[in-house]
Parts: structure tokens; C-alpha cells; sequence
């Protein structure tokens, strides 16, 4: 496979860094990570937005102006042959120098990307998901997709350890986000999630889910709910890059509605398909 570096295309085994690099030492970055389906970018403009929103909140450079790097990337998937789902990921760092928490002086900025298989989560999408609910300790700039994911991986572990899919971050009982995912709580026929703040990453798909719910006329209400919220849910759902939708059916001992995926939900899942292109089963 090749990779898209700041300088040129690459085959994977010769991406190398140097120890002293800041995104190894500092976590001093940024990434995205967009879907592929059947060979074709999905969102990958919104994608790309946000990549220089996120960039620009840490006062870091990407190396290319978005154009030349829409065009690089869809040379990437034309060298590596795509043809099935998977998904690209990109990472911008502040580059490679002598350890010191400041800012170098000079802007040289490493960039990689790469495109990995990975097929769609079909079981979890059809049957549902347990998550558990974790403190959210994380700072207060949730918003930039940043390197720093330790707080979200110890969240991820401690739900795979307790054999559920998902971890939901709270912050004294609100609900915020999922460890890698935005969650959403269906009751009296609206839905409900976590308003866009500093809080949370404003999901790519969260941002299209409310766009199905407008087109759809589903009541979609950006204001936060709590845990004590969970147990009078109709449904519940997350939303992420790699997972799309998928439905929470239970959260630690609380079974969600009928404990089985909701009609909401199903409705925007089918809405997310045929956005996708993908087949929508019947
Ligand atoms: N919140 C967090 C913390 C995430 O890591 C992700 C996955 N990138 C999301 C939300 C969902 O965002 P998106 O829909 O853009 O993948």
C-alpha cells in the first residue's frame, strides 16, 4: 500500500519517524478519519473541513491548501486500488525536533495518510450494542479531533473489559459523548443529544443525522440529557465514522425500549444508506 506524505507518495514500510517527533512525545497534533464505501469517499469534503478547523484551533499548519490535498488524497486511493470499505486516515503533527514543549521556531509540519480496510460493523449495525457509562475526565477543548486520545482509550478498554461496545462519557451525570462516538437518546418521539460545545467532537455523521431528522421531520433537539434520562429512553443510538449508526439497546443493567433497535433509529440508518449509496436491504 502507499502513503501520502508532506513531500510524496510512499510505500507503507518506509514511513519512518524519528524518536523526537511531536506527535509521539507531545501528542502535538490532529487526524480525521474518513469512510470509505466500495472504493468511494464518503464525506470526505466535511472531512477535510474539519481537519483545517482543528488544525487552526491548535495554530498548527497543514501542510497542503485543501484543494491539492482533496486531489492528493483521491490520487491515494487511485494508487492503492480501493475497491472495498475501508477508511483513510490522516494525521497532521507539528513535526520532527529536539524536545521542547514550545512551539519550534521553524513550520515544518509531518502529514501522513493511509487507507486501511474495514468492513462495515453489520452485526452490531442490525442487532444493536451495549455500552457502559464512564467519567468523562477529558479537557475542555473536546471539539479539536487532537492526538491526545489517552482518556478515550482507557474509556474504550474498560468497556471491552466489561464486554460491552461502547464507553458514554458523563460529566456530573450529563451525558456528553461516547469515547469514540456521539450518543443519542430517543423519548417522546424527539431526539436527543449533546449540543454541539467544546464538550464533544461535532461528529461528521451526528451533522448528517440531523439533516435526516430535518428532511425526515423527526424533532431533533441539540440539548444535553443525563443518565437519569437513559432509563425512560424509547432508543438510543450512537453515530460514528467507522460505525455509521448504530442502535444502544443496552447502557451498564438498563435495557433501552424493548431492548431491541428502534424505529427512529432504523429510520435514519436507512436514511444513511441511501446517502451512502449503499444497499438498503428490505
Ligand atoms: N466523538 C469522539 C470523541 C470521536 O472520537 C468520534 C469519532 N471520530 C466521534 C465523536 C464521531 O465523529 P465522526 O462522526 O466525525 O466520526
Amino acid at each position: 500500500p502507499y502513503v501520502l506524505t508532506e513531500k510524496q507518495f510512499l510505500p507503507y514500510h518506509e514511513v519512518t519517524y524519528p524518536m523526537e517527533e511531536r506527535g509521539l512525545q507531545f501528542g502535538d497534533g490532529i487526524y480525521e478519519v474518513t469512510r470509505i464505501y466500495q472504493g468511494m469517499y464518503f464525506l470526505l469534503e466535511e472531512h477535510i473541513d474539519r481537519l483545517y478547523r482543528s488544525a487552526a484551533s491548535i495554530r498548527l499548519s497543514v501542510p497542503f491548501d485543501k484543494d491539492v490535498l482533496m486531489e492528493k488524497l483521491e490520487q491515494l486511493r487511485e494508487m492503492n486500488d480501493v475497491k472495498e470499505d475501508a477508511i483513510l486516515y490522516l494525521q497532521v503533527t507539528r513535526g520532527s525536533f529536539p524536545r521542547n514543549h514550545a512551539f519550534p521556531t521553524e513550520n515544518r509540519s509531518n502529514l501522513y495518510a493511509y487507507i486501511r480496510e474495514m468492513p462495515r460493523k453489520i452485526n452490531e449495525i442490525e442487532q444493536g450494542v451495549r455500552a457502559i457509562l464512564t467519567k468523562d475526565v477529558r479537557w475542555e477543548y473536546c471539539y479539536i479531533k487532537s492526538l491526545n486520545l489517552l482518556p478515550n482509550v482507557l474509556a474504550k478498554q474498560e468497556a471491552v473489559e466489561r464486554r460491552a461496545f461502547e464507553a458514554i462519557f458523563h460529566r456530573d451525570g450529563i451525558i456528553t459523548e461516547g469515547s469514540s462516538s456521539n450518543i443519542f437518546l430517543v423519548k417522546d418521539g424527539n431526539i436527543y443529544t449533546h449540543p454541539a460545545t467544546e464538550r464533544i467532537l461535532n461528529g461528521i455523521v451526528r451533522m448528517k443525522v440531523k439533516q435526516f431528522c430535518s428532511a425526515l421531520g423527526i424533532p431533533f433537539v441539540e440539548e444535553a440529557f443525563s443518565i437519569n434520562d437513559i432509563a425512560e429512553a424509547e432508543e438510543m443510538f450512537l453515530t460514528s465514522t467507522t460505525s455509521s449508526i448504530i442502535p444502544i439497546i443496552q447502557v451498564e443493567d438498563q435495557i433501552i425500549g424493548d431492548g431491541k433497535p428502534g424505529e427512529l433509529t432504523r429510520k435514519l440508518q436507512a436514511a444513511y444508506e441511501k446517502a451512502a449509496g449503499l444497499a438498503v436491504k428490505s
